[in-house]
């Protein structure tokens, strides 16, 4: 009989400071800015929201269920306030976000240019991010009532975390569906063998490139410039080694305007396309784009498995499809967890 799907993320919470300006103050100066917006954030929550969002058939049913797990500092007035709130209003249970003595929730402060197209400054605290690196904790929270269908993983925990849950959670005794978003890539990168088993692995353009010079059979390709748009046989000599090598199941390269590219291959078959973008009428706001895709993709592939057993028979095509759009709506709207769409819209 089917269930409930469960989906949990682990991964980064964030508070973004944005402040936007007419221009960047040199060295000893002072200025007055624009404006300055707080907003939930960091690529875990954001992710968990496009997850919980994507669920709702309608404003009051959500058919997955999603928890976020991660850490804040304690007693943190812009959790309570706001990044708490957030996350439940888009259906994410934050029971398994510890609030953290004696360390900050992270942020990330954005500096604005606007004199300069809105070129972004961003800086990075990571604070209670970091401290996210108790192995046996996070697995007894994401394994508590059962195996979930869906580990939702990215790049902003510490990379041991990262490798130890990829480890765990492909392993025969959790094995669970992960779906892996290295994004930011790790300044050190991702050995290959800590993607062995890996069900699913989503990188856009620029941590597509990182996976290529990180990996040495893959330094003869060859490869097109940066400010090119990647080649189909790039694309296609990159995911068949990670399919032969690590044996991952659905490699997806998102490709901003240009769409999504995905390879999927089973002892019995190979499916791989290039999808195009939705074309839209303004593109108002990119922030966000990939985490609603992969938000979507995570629960279209977690209500399959509530269904059947194993992801053999899913339909890439149509859940990648169903990302894409998502995706579409989300850059046409400012802001990042704000502008992810829910299901039913
Ligand atoms: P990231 O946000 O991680 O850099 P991308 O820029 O590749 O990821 O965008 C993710 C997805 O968002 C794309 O694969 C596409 O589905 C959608 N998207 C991005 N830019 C556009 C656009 N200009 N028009 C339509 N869809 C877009």
């Amino acid at each position: 009989m089917a269930h409930k799907p469960v989906i949990r993320v682990v991964g980064s919470l964030n508070i973004d400071f944005v402040t936007r300006t007419p221009r960047v103050p040199g060295p000893g100066e002072t200025l007055s800015a624009t404006s300055m917006t707080v907003h939930p954030g960091g690529k875990g929550s954001n992710q968990a929201v496009a997850c919980g969002k994507a669920a709702f058939t309608s404003p009051s049913s959500q058919d997955v269920v999603v928890e976020m797990i991660g850490a804040v500092g304690a007693n943190d007035p812009y959790y309570a306030s706001l990044l708490k709130p957030t996350l439940e209003k888009s259906g994410v249970s934050t029971t398994g976000v510890e609030e953290m003595e004696g360390v900050q929730t992270g942020t990330a402060t954005i500096i604005v240019d606007e004199g300069s197209h809105g070129e972004n400054r961003i800086l990075v605290v990571p604070g209670a991010n970091a401290r996210v690196n108790d192995l046996a904790k996070i697995i007894e929270t994401a394994t508590k009532d059962g195996i979930p269908d869906v580990v939702v993983m990215q790049g902003e925990i510490p990379r041991s975390t990262v490798l130890g849950l990829l480890k765990a959670f492909n392993s025969p005794h959790y094995k669970t569906c992960v779906i892996f978003n290295p994004a930011p890539m790790f300044p050190e990168g991702v050995p290959i063998d800590a993607l062995k088993g890996l069900a699913v692995l989503v990188v856009n353009e620029t941590e597509c490139r990182q996976l290529f010079t990180c990996v040495d059979e893959l330094k003869t390709v060859p490869t097109s410039g940066l400010d090119e748009p990647m080649t189909e046989l790039e694309l296609n000599r990159l995911t068949t080694y990670l399919h032969n090598k690590a044996g991952i199941l659905i490699v997806v390269v998102t490709l901003g305007s240009q769409g999504v590219y995905y390879s999927f291959e089973t002892p019995d078959f190979l499916d791989r396309s290039l999808i195009p973008a939705v074309k839209v009428e303004r593109v108002v706001d990119t922030t966000g784009a990939g985490d609603t895709f992969v938000g979507y993709f995570a629960t279209a592939v977690a209500r399959h498995l509530a269904q059947v057993k194993g992801l053999e028979n899913l339909n890439v095509r149509e859940a990648v499809g169903r990302a894409n759009e998502a995706a579409a709506k989300c850059v046409q709207r400012n802001g990042a967890m704000e502008s992810i769409p829910f299901g039913y819209e």
